[in-house]
């Protein structure tokens, strides 16, 4: 399997020119990559533009969706518009969204929309605290199982899981989590799938780790956490940054 890497790019840049310009300088690495498969999800005004330029090792996420295909929603941007446009992905469930308060029946309801029209789901889920009685597992556990609950098994092929916790990711973020941590989760990951699906829908589903990635830790992430891919957030603004761990994706 391709290593996916994920770029969010939350609310920046500020111009359509700094989005195009990092978005092909990361095309120009991520064309000549076989092992990699790069996502890059900008905010939504500059998905049009750059929707020309996308190819299939460089494809075009968007960081939400509306669970409606049309209608009286001001201000909400529909599955159906999306799948027009080329996009390819969708960031659902991120930390800073359920921060405003997007619940996982939300996040399921989101989820649905966007298979209906074959977009393919990058499902955030992650902690706030990680507490040594491991209740922060119990909470990923129902995360999962209430964000995918009575989703269909075959729609499943369209899911990542990015593990993010919370503590890990953004500006306020102290440190990353480590390799061997991470490790014990995308095992765990795998045995909620596992039980809740199928051992093959376990095996199937790529999960990323997102929180603090930089070009300095992300090999042993690749390496040692038991993880398909990574979800980039400041790391990804930095197209030279983004490119090193590209290349480090490839390698590996
Ligand atoms: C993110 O926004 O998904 C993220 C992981 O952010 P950062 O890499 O900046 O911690």
């Amino acid at each position: 399997m391709k290593k996916i890497i994920v770029a969010n790019w939350k609310m920046n840049p500020k111009t359509l020119r700094e989005a195009r310009k990092n978005f092909l300088h990361i095309k120009k690495t991520a064309e000549k990559l076989t092992k990699v498969q790069t996502v890059i999800c900008p905010p939504f005004i500059f998905l049009e533009p750059i929707s020309k330029e996308t190819s299939r090792k460089c494809m075009l996420g968007a960081q939400d969706v509306f669970w409606k295909k049309e209608g009286a929603y001001t201000g909400e941007i529909s599955p159906a518009q999306l799948y027009n446009l080329n996009v390819s992905h969708v960031i659902l469930g991120h930390s800073e969204r359920r921060r405003l308060g997007e619940t996982d029946e939300i996040v399921r309801d989101k989820i649905k929309a966007a298979f209906e029209y074959r977009l393919n789901v990058i499902l955030c889920i992650g902690e706030s605290k990680r507490d040594e009685e491991g209740h922060y597992l119990a909470f990923l556990k129902n995360e999962i199982k209430k964000s995918l609950e009575r989703i269909p098994k075959k729609q499943l092929a369209r899911i990542i899981i990015a593990y993010e916790p919370i503590w890990a990711v953004g500006a306020e973020a102290k440190f990353a989590d480590t390799p061997e941590t991470l490790l014990e989760i995308s095992i765990f990951i795998r045995k909620i799938l596992s039980d809740t699906f199928s051992k093959k829908i376990a095996f199937q589903v790529p999960i990323l780790y997102g929180g603090s990635v930089t070009e300095h830790n992300a090999k042993d992430f690749l390496k040692n956490g038991g993880v398909d891919g990574l979800l980039i957030g400041r790391a990804s603004l930095d197209h030279h940054e983004f490119n090193k761990i590209l290349k480090i994706a490839q390698r590996l």
